[in-house]
C-alpha cells in the first residue's frame, strides 16, 4: 500500500495497480493517470513560478477543455507550462516528466505548499514539481517578426524541436478526420483566440530559427517534421515533396546536428527511399493510430479511404527495408480502442488487441510507441469517459514485455530511457524501459 490513508478513489486505484502489477514503477503509473485525466493549476502556482516555457500548442490542443472554457476558468490558465517534472515526496519519486493537459476538473493539482511547488491528488501531496525551463534561444527574434516558440518550439524538456510545418490536415470533416484528432478545430480556436498560429511554415523561418538554436543550445538532439495529411496538393506539391523540402533544407544546412524524424503518411517504398536519400530523414513515423482493423476503419476514415488498413500495415513493414527496422517507429494512440460507441467494452480485450499489433511489429524488429489518448472536446469522439488507469498500466507491461521478448534496443531519437531519465512526456513507455 503506497498511499495509506487516502480516501481518494484515484490513489486507491494507484495502490491497487501498484500491488497487482508491481514491476511497473509507481512513477509511471502516476504519470499515466495525470496524462489521462489532465491537470489543473492553482492561480498562485502560475504567478509565483517564473522562467518556464508556456504551452505552445504545437499541433493538437492536448487539453480536456476548449481554450474558451479555459479562459472562463481563469486567464492565468492560458499560461500553463508545457511540461511538469515531479520528484521526491514521501515516496522519493524519481524525476518524471509529463506533458500538461489542462482540465479544471482533474483530481491532480499543481499548487504551492509551504512555499514549494507540489503535485497533489485530492488533498494528498505526491511530490515536488518544477516546470519546463524556457530555453535561452526563445528570446531570439526572426526577421519575419514571428516568434521562435511558434516556428520551432521545443518539447521533452528541450530534447526535441517540434516542427509542425502544416498545422491543418486535408482529411476533412467527420468522414475523413481521425475521430480522436482536433488538429483542424484547434487551428480554428487558436486563430479565433488571436494567437499567432501559422498554417504553413516558411522554410526560411525554420532555418533561421534552427540557426539560433544551433548557436545557443546544446540540449536539443532531435527534430520532428510533421503536420496533417496532404491528400491533393499543398503549395503546389504532393505530400512527399511537401515534407521532403523541409527535411532536405535542414539536412543541407545543418548536416547531422540533429536526428531528423518525420511523422507522415505510410508511404510506398519508393517514396520512403526519397525521404531517406533526398531528405536525409533518419527516423520514420508512419503512425497507424490503432491496430484493430474494424476500429481503424471507423476511427481513421481518411487513412482508410486513401490507403487502407492492410496497405498501411504492409507499407510500415516495407519501410523497414529502407530505414532499417530500428528507425521505423509508428505511433498508436493508446486508449482509443476503448472509445465508445464502437470500441472494446473490456480492458483486457483492448490490451489483447493492441498487443497483437505490438507482436506483429516487434517480431520484425519494428518498435511501435504510443501517446496517451487525450479526450479533446472538439474532436469527433467528443465527451466521454477516459479509459481506466488499469488499461494503461496493463498496456505498459505488455509493451515492455514484448520489447524484452524480442530483445529490442531503446528507440533512437527519444533520449535516454529509464526511470528518472526519460524525457518523452505524452506516455510512460520510455520510463519503463529497464536496460
Ligand atoms: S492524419 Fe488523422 S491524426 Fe493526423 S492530423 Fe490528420 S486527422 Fe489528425
Amino acid at each position: 500500500m503506497v498511499f495509506q490513508q487516502s480516501d481518494s478513489y484515484y490513489l486507491k486505484e494507484i495502490n491497487r495497480l501498484n500491488s497487482e502489477i508491481p514491476d511497473i514503477p509507481l512513477e509511471a503509473v502516476i504519470k499515466q493517470d495525470v496524462l489521462r485525466l489532465g491537470v489543473r493549476f492553482s492561480k498562485d502556482s502560475l504567478c509565483v513560478a517564473s522562467g518556464y516555457k508556456p504551452k505552445d500548442y504545437f499541433i493538437f490542443s492536448f487539453d480536456l477543455v476548449t481554450l474558451e472554457d479555459l479562459k472562463q476558468e481563469g486567464e492565468y490558465l492560458l499560461h500553463a507550462p508545457e511540461e511538469v517534472r515531479f520528484f521526491g515526496g514521501d515516496h522519493d519519486l524519481k524525476p518524471t516528466i509529463f506533458s500538461v493537459r489542462l482540465n479544471p476538473a482533474s483530481p491532480y493539482l499543481v499548487e504551492i505548499h509551504s512555499g514549494q511547488l507540489v503535485l497533489s491528488c485530492e488533498g494528498t501531496i505526491l511530490a515536488e514539481v518544477d516546470f519546463h525551463p524556457v530555453p535561452e534561444f526563445y528570446n531570439s527574434t526572426l526577421k519575419s517578426g514571428k516568434t521562435i516558440s511558434q516556428i520551432a518550439p521545443v518539447l521533452e524538456w528541450g530534447y526535441l524541436v517540434y516542427l509542425t510545418v502544416f498545422r491543418l490536415c486535408q482529411y476533412w470533416g467527420r468522414d475523413e478526420e481521425c475521430q480522436f484528432c482536433d488538429i483542424n478545430e484547434n487551428y480554428r480556436q487558436q486563430r479565433k483566440a488571436g494567437r499567432e498560429y501559422t498554417g504553413v511554415k516558411q522554410i526560411e523561418d525554420i532555418l533561421e530559427a534552427l540557426g539560433h538554436i544551433h548557436e545557443k543550445d546544446s540540449v536539443s538532439k532531435a527534430i520532428t517534421i510533421t503536420g496533417g495529411s496532404v491528400t491533393s496538393r499543398l503549395t503546389g506539391k504532393d505530400e512527399v515533396d511537401f515534407y521532403l523540402q523541409y527535411a532536405r533544407a535542414i539536412k543541407e544546412t545543418f548536416q547531422d546536428r540533429w536526428i531528423v524524424k518525420t511523422v507522415v503518411e505510410a508511404f510506398k517504398q519508393d517514396d520512403c527511399r526519397r525521404l531517406k536519400e533526398e531528405g536525409g530523414v533518419d527516423i520514420y513515423h508512419p503512425n497507424y493510430e490503432i491496430w484493430d482493423e474494424r476500429l481503424f476503419k471507423i476511427l481513421c476514415p481518411g487513412k482508410q479511404r486513401y490507403v487502407g488498413w492492410e496497405e498501411w500495415m504492409k507499407r510500415i513493414v516495407e519501410s523497414a527495408e529502407v530505414f532499417g527496422p530500428q528507425n521505423v517507429i509508428p505511433n498508436f494512440v493508446a486508449g482509443v480502442e476503448l472509445s465508445q460507441p464502437d470500441g472494446f467494452k473490456d480492458i483486457d480485450d483492448a490490451v489483447a488487441s493492441t498487443s497483437q499489433g505490438l507482436d506483429y511489429f516487434m517480431s520484425r524488429s519494428i518498435l511501435p510507441r504510443f501517446t496517451t489518448w487525450c479526450l479533446e472536446p472538439l474532436a469527433h469522439l467528443g465527451k466521454q469517459d477516459t479509459p481506466p488507469l488499469e488499461y494503461y498500466v496493463k498496456l505498459l507491461k505488455v509493451w515492455r514485455d514484448t520489447m524484452e521478448k524480442y530483445q529490442l534496443p531503446s528507440p533512437p531519437g527519444y533520449g535516454e530511457p529509464g526511470l528518472g531519465k526519460a524525457v518523452f512526456s505524452v506516455s510512460a513507455f520510455m520510463d519503463v524501459i529497464r536496460h
